[in-house]
């Protein structure tokens, strides 16, 4: 049997030989949607020296004898409001016009021409004689105090998202400031689900048959895989009926779509038809069952181009499915990793020494990961609480507190 591990490597495999396409969206339509390439700043930003301070714009040079016992004094030439690009500005660049004068600057405003300081208004005394205003330094002061510098943010040309980058709010500031309205992004991978199972009744059934249950794994899936990027084009329930499953799979299959998922039917009961149907379809097996727990049944299988992926049918298994399989395929059209990250675990677990374990769990206040007591796969109680999953590699059957472990956030 196959580990955990060989598994992702299957799947990224098969998944590496599909290409999304890209396409060019509005900035606004592209929360959660997966950049296609480098988005590179069309600009320098900030695009002008601006003061950070409400204050006044000197020339260094004017202030260099400035102290308390002989502060210098300065005549106020103008205001620069933020957006004004004109007051104080010099008929040319270079003369000394401006000298022993200042420009009253709010933050923001652009630095007037021949001004090379800002200093805070705290720090300085303003003084009026005769309807002309004066203001009185007390020290002296560095170039480029209290300013931010052309491109001191963003240089033209510089990468501001790199490709892989999942749209998310923070990335809508960076995009506005430099003027970006479009992003280019792969389009997202469609996907069909199938959900099987006689003893399921929509979510919505208030009025239970005897022995029935809710299908509760498929608004999961539809909500994960939505937010893994994918778009879910189609969702079908079917009764244990090979003949409708195989009906329905062919149909799936005309509508090209990059992935087909099916949940239940892929262990070893009488009605677990799943993969015979698909072996007799032409789908081809890449592999049936993986060294996990939960999720052991998991089938991967490829028809041409479609990823096929059958999920044992509780519903923290599927969850196991999607979180450690079927996004590994959707990573791997995104040319993106799975985000993981490493805590010591709060708590010793003892497992099966010849499964990796993907187990629920929470973090502690001290920054440690507790796995729940109840790990049962049909357990949707347990799932609700989790924050994170914990993997727990195959080879051991003891895993001692404090050692580091993977984890990954639970959705
Ligand atoms: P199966 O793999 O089809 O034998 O299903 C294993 C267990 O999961 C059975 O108890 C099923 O009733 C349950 N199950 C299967 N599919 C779903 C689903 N979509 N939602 C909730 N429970 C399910
Ligand atoms: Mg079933």
């Amino acid at each position: 049997m196959w580990t955990e591990t060989e598994g992702r490597a299957l799947i990224r495999q098969a998944a590496s030989l599909v290409d999304l396409n890209l396409e060019e969206i509005p900035i606004l339509s592209s929360l959660r949607r997966v950049l296609g390439e480098a988005l590179l700043s069309p600009c320098d930003l900030p695009h002008w020296n601006h003061s950070t301070m409400d204050g006044y714009a000197v020339r260094a040079a004017d202030l260099k004898l400035a102290c308390s016992n002989s502060p210098i004094l300065l005549k106020v030439k103008g205001t620069r409001l933020a957006g004004d690009c004109t007051t104080g500005n010099q008929a040319d660049e270079t003369s000394l016009e401006n000298k022993e004068t200042t420009i009253e600057i709010m933050t923001g405003a652009p630095m007037p021409q021949g001004f090379d300081s800002v200093v805070k208004i705290e720090d300085t005394e303003l003084l009026t004689c005769k309807n002309e205003h004066f203001v009185r330094f007390h020290r002296s002061v560095s170039v480029g105090q209290n300013m931010r510098f052309k491109g001191d943010d963003m240089r033209k040309g510089q990468e501001l998202l790199p490709r892989g980058t999942r749209i998310s709010p923070k990335d809508f500031m960076v995009c506005a400031a430099a003027g970006v309205t479009q992003l280019k992004v792969y389009e997202r991978p469609r996907v069909a689900i199938v959900t099987t199972g006689d003893e399921l009744v929509p979510m919505d059934c208030q009025d239970l048959p005897p022995g029935a249950i809710r299908n509760s794994s498929l608004p999961y899936a539809v909500a994960r895989l939505s937010e893994m990027g994918c778009d879910v084009v189609c969702t079908h329930h079917i009764k244990d009926d090979p003949e409708k499953f195989e009906e329905l799979m062919q149909n799936i299959w005309d509508q090209r779509v990059h992935i087909a998922l099916t949940t239940g039917g892929v262990s070893m009961g009488k009605a677990d038809f799943v993969k015979e149907s698909l072996i007799k379809m032409g789908t081809e097996i890449v592999f049936h069952k993986l060294a996990v727990r939960p999720g052991k049944p998991i089938l991967f299988g490829k028809y041409d181009s479609c990823l096929v992926f059958g999920c044992p049918g509780n519903p923290v298994s599927t969850a196991v499915a999607l979180e450690f399989f079927v996004q590994e395929a959707v990573n791997s059209l995104f040319k993106i990793e799975p985000l993981e990250y490493q805590l010591p675990l709060a708590k010793s677990v003892t497992k099966p020494k010849e499964l990796t374990c993907l187990l629920r769990g929470r973090i502690t206040p001290d920054g440690k990961i507790e796995a729940f007591s109840r790990q049962a796969s049909a357990d949707v109680c347990s799932f609700a609480m989790a924050q994170h999953w914990i993997v727990l590699e195959q080879g051991t059957d003891l895993v001692p507190a404090g050692q580091k472990v993977t984890v990954r956030s639970l959705q």
